[in-house]
This record gives C-alpha cells, structure tokens and sequence, in this order.
C-alpha cells in the first residue's frame, strides 16, 4: 500500500522552509521555546502542524474554537492568527507559568483580545462551558494536555463543537508507542483506547493524519 514517508530531522527542516508560512512571533515562540524549555519543547506541535490548524480554522470559517493544553502558545497563536476578527480561542491551562509565556507572545503578535484563557483543570472549564449552555456553539476544538484525560477531552469538546465543526487531537502516535503492546504506560494506553474508541465512533468522520506525531482529525456528524 501506498504509505507516509519517514520524516528524517532534514526533511522536517526542509518543510519548516518552504511548506509553512510562519508568522514571525510563531518562528520566535518555536525558537525560544527549543532554547528555554529543552526537552519539553516536544510538547510544542511542528510549524506544519501548526499551520495546518490554521488552514483547518479558514477552512471551517471558525469563529469560536478551543483548545485544551497550552503550553507556550504556538497552537492558541496559529489558530488566532487564522481568525477573523471577532473570533476567539477559549485556552485552557493549568500551569501559571507556560501561560505568561504564551501570553507574551498573543500580545507581541497582536491577537491577545482574541484569546480568552481559563486557568484551571481543563475538564471544569469545558463542565462549566457546558453547564453554561454552549453545546454545540464552537467550530474547532484542538486537544494536547495530559494523555491520560484525553477521553474526558474528546467528549466534552465533541459536545461542545458544532456539526459540521472539528474535534483535532494530537499526538496519536505517540512516538509510535501504540503499535508497541510492551509498552502499558497509562499515557499509552490512554492514547490508544482513545484511537480505537474514535475509529469506531459512528458520531464522528475522521482520520489520524501523520503529520507531527500524529493528528487525528475528527469531524461532527449532523
Ligand atoms: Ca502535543
């Protein structure tokens, strides 16, 4: 069968180069999230994947998303970037200081009164959002926090987003760890129950891309 081409660390950079438009603070926020955090960075998505989400927000004319998992804020600013005016991205995080981070670079990119960020656990802001009567009134959810929740993640945003509107997870490859049965780590598991639970979840259209360490791409059936 036709298959994905193994991405070596050359052709990542190569597609830095001239597969994505990179907004000048997106270029700073990746360059210094590398130097700063070290090996943390690889919770940062790729430019590719960054930009893909993007395109997702055009595609989809998103005017409310969400996303779930901060970090530094190359996600929340590659789909605010992406935004028309008016629109939002509702961001939850939990760590104080991954969002002061983030924040700076909303600010510097001009796109900070586009994003409302939620401090706190992620699964009370969306119960909140719920309770508060927005089912069903976002356009794009996208979901990279902590594995081993992403169950509780995936309901609530799929509740939370429109018909016709997108629920995106990343990392559901994890490093190809889910083709490893060795491997029972909770994150694993989690990542692959949640892969299998999605495959057969007749609510949604999807498809776990290859891009970065794997997008999977879920799209709300009427
Ligand atoms: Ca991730």
């Amino acid at each position: 069968m036709g298959r994905t081409n193994k991405i070596t660390a050359e052709l990542a950079q190569y597609i830095a180069d001239v597969g994505v438009r990179e907004h000048p603070v997106l270029a700073r926020c990746r360059h210094e999230t590398h130097e700063v955090q070290g090996d943390l960075a690889r919770m940062q998505i790729s430019p590719e994947q960054g930009a893909f989400l993007g395109i997702l927000a055009r595609l989809l004319g998103a005017r409310r998303t969400l996303e779930v998992g901060v970090f530094t804020g190359y996600s929340s600013l590659s789909v605010a970037l992406a935004l028309a005016d008016g629109g939002s991205v509702t961001a939850c995080e939990m760590s104080e200081e991954y969002a002061g981070i983030a924040e700076d670079y909303w600010v510097e990119a001009g796109v900070r009164d586009r994003i409302d960020l939620r401090m706190g656990p992620a699964r009370r802001t969306l119960d909140r959002l719920i309770a508060d009567g927005e089912s069903g009134h976002y356009d794009l959810a996208f979901i990279d926090a902590d594995k081993t929740r992403y169950d509780d993640y995936y309901e609530r945003c799929l509740e939370l987003v429109r018909t016709g509107g997108v629920v995106a997870v990343d990392n559901t490859l994890w490093d190809g760890a889910v083709i490893d049965d060795e491997d029972q780590s909770a994150d694993t598991v989690a990542i692959r129950s949640l892969n299998v639970k999605i495959h057969a979840d007749d609510r949604v259209e999807t498809v776990l891309t290859t891009i970065g360490d794997g997008l999977t791409i879920c799209l709300k059936r009427g």
